[in-house]
C-alpha cells in the first residue's frame, strides 16, 4: 500500500479568481477553499466554467483576476510543472509504445530517479494493476487504462490531483465501478482530489464536498446529503435529483415554523429549511423530494396522521419499476407532481384516474426564493 503524508499545509484556496474571454465571463470572481485531503467535486452543466476553474488551479489557464494558493504558497504565476499538482484528463493520454510499468515510471525517470521499481510496483498495486505491468495500453480495458493514468499522475506525490471528467469515456457500468475505485484510491493516498463532472450521481457518490456551478458561479457548496436535503436555489434543487415545487404565500409564523398558503390549503415549513425571505404575504417555493411523499387514496384520507403537509390530486400516470412505483399526480398547486413509492403493501386502487392525497412530514420540506431567476 502506498500512503502519502497528510500535512495540513495543502488547502487549495482560490481568492477572487475569475476568467474572461473578451466580453464573455466564463468564471465570475470566485472564493473557494478545498481542504487538504478532501475529495472535492466541481459539478455543473456543460459550459458553466468548471474546467476553466480546474485549469486555473493547474496553471494551464491564466486567471483574469485573483490568486491561487496551495497552503501558504501562492502559485498564481507558477507554470504547471512547478505546481505540486497533477491532472488526469478524460483522454488518458498514455504513451502507446511504452508498457504499463514504463508509463507509470515516466514521471520518476524524467526527474532522473534511477531506482523506480519499488515505487512503480507499489503504485500499480494501489490501482490493482500489478499483474498488467508488462502489457501495452491497447491491451487494457478503458477502466484499466484510466487507472494507469491515475497511477502515472500520482507517482510524483502531488499535493493535489485534478481530474477533468476522467470517467467520461467509459460506459455506465464501468463508470460506476471506477467511481468507487477512485474513492478508494483517494482514501488510501489521502491527498486532495478535485474532480470535474457534469454527472450529479458521480459527484454525489465520490465527493465529500460538492460545489454546484451555474453560469460561471458557485451556486451552492456542501456535502452531497446537504445539497440534496437543503438546496438553496431552484437550480440546485433541480440539478441534483427531482424536486416538486409549489408556489405558496407566507401566512404566519408558528414557533420555529412558517405556515404557508397554497391552493386554499396550509403547508408547514421549518424556518431553518427556508432560504427565502419570509415576510407575511411574500411568495416562497415549497420543495419536496418525490421519495419523501406518501400517497393515500382519497377514500382513506381520514387515516392520515395529524401534522403532515397534504395536498390533493389525481393520478395521471404510474410506472411500476419493481422495487418502487413512480407516479405523476395532477394537482391544482403543481401540475406534474412526482411521487416515488416503495412497493410494500401497495394499494391496488392507486391507478391512473384515482383521487389521492399526497402527504409528507414538514421536516422534509424546503423553501426557496420564488423571486430568483
Ligand atoms: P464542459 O463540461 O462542456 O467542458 P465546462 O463547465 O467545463 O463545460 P468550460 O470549459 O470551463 O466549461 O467553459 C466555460 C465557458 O467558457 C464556455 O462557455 C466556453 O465556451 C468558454 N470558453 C472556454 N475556453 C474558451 C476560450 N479559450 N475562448 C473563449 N471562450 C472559452
Amino acid at each position: 500500500m502506498t500512503t502519502m503524508t497528510n500535512d495540513s499545509s495543502g488547502d487549495v484556496r482560490l481568492s477572487g479568481i475569475s476568467k474572461t474571454y473578451g466580453a464573455f465571463t466564463a468564471v465570475h470572481p470566485l472564493d473557494l477553499t478545498v481542504p487538504q485531503g478532501s475529495f472535492f467535486a466541481l459539478l455543473g452543466a456543460s459550459g458553466c466554467g468548471k474546467t476553466t476553474t480546474l485549469r486555473m488551479i493547474a496553471g494551464l489557464e491564466e486567471p483574469s483576476s485573483g490568486t491561487v494558493f496551495l497552503g501558504d504558497q501562492e502559485v498564481t504565476n507558477l507554470p504547471p510543472y512547478k505546481r505540486p499538482v497533477n491532472t488526469v484528463f478524460q483522454s488518458y493520454a498514455l504513451f502507446p509504445h511504452l508498457d504499463i510499468f514504463e508509463n507509470v515510471a515516466f514521471g520518476l525517470r524524467r526527474r532522473g530517479i534511477k531506482s523506480v521499481k519499488k515505487q512503480v510496483e507499489d503504485m500499480l498495486e494501489l490501482v490493482q494493476l500489478g499483474e498488467q505491468a508488462r502489457k501495452k495500453p491497447h491491451q487494457l480495458s478503458g477502466g484499466q487504462q484510466q487507472r494507469v493514468a491515475v497511477a502515472r499522475a500520482l507517482i510524483n506525490h502531488p499535493k493535489v490531483l485534478l481530474l477533468d471528467e476522467p470517467l467520461g469515456a467509459l460506459d455506465l457500468k464501468l463508470r460506476r465501478q471506477m467511481q468507487l475505485e477512485l474513492k478508494r484510491i483517494q482514501t488510501e493516498v489521502g491527498i486532495t482530489f478535485i474532480h470535474v463532472t457534469h454527472d450529479q450521481e458521480e459527484a454525489m457518490t465520490m465527493a465529500d464536498t460538492v460545489a454546484v456551478m451555474n453560469a460561471g458561479r458557485v451556486e451552492q457548496l456542501g456535502s452531497p446529503a446537504d445539497l440534496y436535503e437543503n438546496p438553496n436555489t431552484t437550480f440546485v434543487a433541480n440539478f441534483l435529483g427531482t424536486s416538486n415545487l409549489i408556489e405558496a404565500a407566507v401566512d404566519s409564523k408558528s414557533g420555529d415554523d412558517i405556515v404557508l398558503q397554497a391552493g386554499g390549503g396550509k403547508l408547514v415549513l421549518p424556518q431553518a429549511r427556508c432560504s427565502a425571505p419570509t415576510a407575511t404575504g411574500g411568495k416562497v417555493l415549497v420543495g419536496i423530494r418525490p421519495e419523501k411523499i406518501s400517497l393515500t387514496h382519497a377514500d382513506d384520507a381520514g387515516e392520515i396522521p395529524e401534522g403532515r403537509n397534504r395536498i390533493t390530486g389525481k393520478i395521471a400516470d404510474s410506472s411500476f419499476i419493481g422495487v418502487s412505483t413512480q407516479y405523476v399526480i395532477d394537482s391544482a398547486v403543481c401540475p406534474e407532481f412526482e411521487v416515488y413509492s416503495q412497493n410494500i403493501d401497495r394499494d391496488a386502487r392507486l391507478t391512473p384516474g384515482a383521487d389521492v392525497v399526497l402527504h409528507w412530514s414538514p421536516a422534509h420540506t424546503f423553501g426557496l426564493d420564488a423571486a430568483q431567476d
